[in-house]
């Protein structure tokens, strides 16, 4: 566990809000006959920092993906920012972007800059015009202090500074809602600390986050709750020194035994 690779952050500061960010009802889906998601309730606040641990295959990546709409639910019900999704294309737009999504695989557009790849959605999907969206992006890839990389293409980075990268890109869009897909699993040990800082000030900063990651340690500084799935269902629930220290299933504690 590396739980050294992060700092501790002063939580008394994190204010998490009576305000609604993400309810999701009773919802399913499946994959052809597959059910891979079964009765998920979660409801999540604004502000909070929400972990999701559980082992490979129990629908992780299927769930946050299914908040903005990357994969459609089949029954219940999954309403972000007070918007309903449905086969609605204006809402999933909105959805869209009020969510800022990262994935593992930094998925960059490799022929253009840094710099383009941060405003290119500003400009295209907002309308901004060109110089208040290099400004934005500017300011963003200083906030994760690779400012200095804004003239070169994703290839000439670093994994660690590639996912920064995606992280500003994300965060020019505005958005109030941040999830992440195992964000530091495809990098090297030595850089898998930066992104993580990088995601301890977006929360320090205020911002509500998913985050499927097997950085425990992350999970215990940064998290008020961690949240276990297992063969498409919420297994368990708590906050971090809790789920810890006291798990309450079986399969929970097998997997805690597996990884700690
Ligand atoms: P996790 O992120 O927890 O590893 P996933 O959400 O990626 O799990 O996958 C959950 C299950 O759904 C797995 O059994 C996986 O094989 C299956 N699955 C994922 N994506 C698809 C898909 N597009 N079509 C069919 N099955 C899928
Ligand atoms: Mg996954």
């Amino acid at each position: 566990m590396s739980e050294d690779s992060t700092r501790r952050i002063d939580r008394s500061q994190m204010h998490i809000s009576t305000e609604v960010a993400i309810d999701i009802r009773n919802m399913n889906k499946w994959y052809g006959s597959f059910h891979v998601l079964r009765d998920i309730d979660l409801t999540v606040h604004r502000g909070e920092r929400i972990v999701i641990a559980g082992p490979s295959g129990s629908g992780k990546s299927t769930l946050i993906r299914c908040i903005n709409r990357l994969e459609e639910h089949q029954s219940g019900h999954i309403v972000v920012d007070g918007i309903e999704l449905t086969n609605d294309i204006k809402n999933i737009d909105k959805v869209r972007s009020e969510v800022g999504m990262v994935f593992q695989h930094f998925n960059l557009f490799p022929h253009l800059t840094v710099l383009e790849n941060c405003t290119l959605a500003p400009i295209w999907v907002r309308k901004q015009p060109r110089r208040q969206a290099e400004e934005t992006a500017m300011h963003f890839l200083t906030k994760v202090k690779i400012p200095e990389q804004a003239h070169k293409y994703p290839g000439q980075l670093s994994g660690g500074q590639q996912q920064r990268v995606a992280i500003a890109r994300s965060l020019c869009m505005q958005p109030r809602i941040m999830l992440f897909d195992e964000p530091t699993s495809a990098l090297d040990p030595e850089m898998i600390k930066e992104v993580l800082d990088t995601m301890i000030e977006l929360a320090e900063d205020g911002m509500t986050m998913i985050c499927v990651t097997h950085e425990m340690g992350f999970a215990q500084a940064v998290a008020n709750r961690v949240i276990f799935m297992d063969q498409g269902q919420i297994v368990e629930q708590n906050e971090p020194r809790e789920f810890f220290n006291n798990p309450q299933s079986e399969r929970t504690k097998l997997f805690l035994s597996q990884i700690l």
